[in-house]
């Protein structure tokens, strides 16, 4: 990066560029689609902090609202790093290759370490139409909640889960 972009002042021109997105300070870093909120951590610098607030844009123009299994929530995240990528010439921003392959491989070895059977330590494939692994070696059968990169939440009781993408980086 030949000059350095600050963090608020991209912050002030993804708001002009991004109307339909509202941006809002939280703990951490997350697209949340149900209210398309762009969430960024409070006092944010730097440029990871600035890479993260370009990929939930990223995820906001891409539109994604939900997966269903977790080898899509990493196709998910792969493709809000490459629409980050394209965003970030236009504000003069270089984002490291290195810093999208970490977290991606975090990504991966989560999805990984879900998919592994608690009782006999195969590899298992998720069920297709739940949120379940189940093994074909000793028929485990286990739950894997999103937690952590996506977390479901309940705005009401009466309403249907929905997800925010979280960024890992800043958790
Ligand atoms: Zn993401
Ligand atoms: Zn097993």
């Amino acid at each position: 990066m030949a000059k350095t972009v600050g963090f608020n002042s991209l912050l002030a021109r993804l708001q002009q560029d991004f109307p339909e997105i509202t941006f809002a300070e939280a703990e951490s870093f997350y697209w949340s689609p149900a209210n398309q909120h762009v969430m960024y951590k409070q006092g944010s610098r730097g440029n990871a902090a600035i890479f993260s607030l370009l990929h939930e844009v990223g995820h906001a123009n891409l539109d994604h609202k939900r997966y269903r299994l977790d080898f899509e929530l990493l196709q998910l995240e792969s493709a809000a790093w490459e629409q980050a990528k394209r965003l970030a010439p236009r504000y003069g921003i270089t984002i490291d290759e290195d810093h999208i392959q970490d977290c991606l491989d975090s990504y991966r070895d989560w999805l990984y370490g879900r998919s592994i059977c608690p009782t006999c330590s195969s590899r298992a494939l998720q069920q297709d139409d739940l949120p379940q692994y189940r093994c074909h070696n000793c028929h485990t059968i286990w739950d894997v909640t999103p937690s952590r990169f996506c977390r479901p939440y309940r705005r009401q009781k009466s309403t249907t889960p929905t997800m925010v993408f979280a960024d890992h980086k800043a958790l």
